[in-house]
């Protein structure tokens, strides 16, 4: 609309015509800035009064793109040095944004610009809940985050349990181990194995069924988990098999508490069963192993020669000889 014209008079005529449009935006500014005329349309922008004065510098009020800017920018052929949105206001208000131009014309710039404020409104009003709507959906997003991450967690959990007993698996344990062995190699400071077999547990099952069986499993689990530190994880290795990880423990405190636990059991006979149920163990420390596995083979080696010897019983693998004789 504004290509056209050439002198300071064509735009003064522009002005002139629009001088009392609401919808349309005409402004003449001198080269500082400083605003010489403007319609309806500019003062209803600005929140001005039809009738009132004028302010002598609009810079404060061209927020994006900022007056200095425009002012620095070369014209194109036609003269122009913007198009596109304006976002011009009171800054102190929410600003309005309106489609324009802005010409390099008369020795100054020529803003012209139209915009319909019930449809801004509603832009607004649209732009708003459509904000809303995506801070819902990132909450959504979050929340089924938060169920993604938790399901995980219980996922993981479930995967290294037993769930007979609710011990440690041999999963778990086996995680452990090679961070106990790790550690131990590192510090120089043992970590033992007790490894338990229950005595005679097929004889159970066979007289008095796969669920006494259980059941009797249940409480040999229970009883060795009561009796041990938190640090220590105790864990079904298999069948009627448990394995007890004690770090930083020796292999004479091992013993101990190997001996603890196989007290810990005595007593046990389940309603219904004639004898009362034992275990055997075996108890091995780490010493120099090649791997975390080589100290339960180790206790395992010492369940075995419990069993040999009549079962019921403590035996520790001790090839160094470092506990006393008995
Ligand atoms: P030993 O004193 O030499 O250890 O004899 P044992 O009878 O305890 O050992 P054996 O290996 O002969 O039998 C172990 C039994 O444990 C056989 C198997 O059916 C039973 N068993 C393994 N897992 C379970 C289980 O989850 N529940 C029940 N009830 N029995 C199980
Ligand atoms: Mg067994
Ligand atoms: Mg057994």
């Amino acid at each position: 609309m504004a290509a056209g014209l050439a002198s300071a008079r064509d735009c003064a005529r522009l002005l002139d015509c629009l001088r009392g449009a609401r919808a349309v935006v005409v402004a003449l500014l001198d080269e500082t800035g400083g605003l010489r005329d403007a319609n309806a349309g500019f003062r209803r922008l600005l929140g001005l009064a039809d009738d009132g004065p004028l302010p002598d510098a609009c810079a404060p009020y061209f927020l994006a793109p900022r007056l200095a800017e425009l002012l620095a920018v070369l014209p194109d052929a036609e003269g122009r040095v913007y198009a596109g949105i304006l976002n011009i206001g009171d800054p102190e208000r929410a600003d309005v944004s309106l489609l324009g131009s802005i010409y390099r014309k008369a020795g100054g710039l020529l803003l012209v610009g139209e915009y319909d404020v019930v449809e801004l409104g509603e832009l607004n009003t649209r732009i708003l809940s459509l904000n809303e709507q995506l801070a819902e959906a990132q909450r959504d997003l979050l929340r089924a985050n938060r169920r993604l991450q938790e399901n995980e967690a219980r996922q993981r959990a479930l995967s290294l349990t037993d769930f007979l007993t609710g011990l440690a698996n041999r999963r778990r344990i086996e995680e452990r181990l090679q961070d106990e062995f790790l550690r131990s190699r590192r510090s120089a400071r043992p970590f033992a194995v007790i490894m338990s077999d229950i005595d005679h547990f097929k004889l159970i099952n066979d007289r008095y069924g796969h669920a006494v069986g259980d059941r009797v499993l249940q409480e040999v689990a229970a009883r060795l988990g009561r009796n041990v530190r938190d640090c220590d994880l105790v864990a079904r290795w298999g069948g009627e098999e448990f394995v007890v990880l004690l770090p930083e423990t020796d292999l004479a405190t091992a013993v101990e508490v190997a001996g603890r636990l196989h007290t810990a059991l005595a007593g046990l006979q389940p309603a219904g069963v004639d004898w009362p149920v034992t275990a055997s163990f075996g108890v091995a420390a780490y010493a120099a192993d090649a791997d975390g596995y080589a100290v339960v083979r180790r206790a395992d080696h010492g369940l075995y020669r419990a069993k040999e010897a009549g079962r019921n019983r403590v035996v520790a693998d001790d090839p160094a000889g470092t506990l006393p004789p008995g």
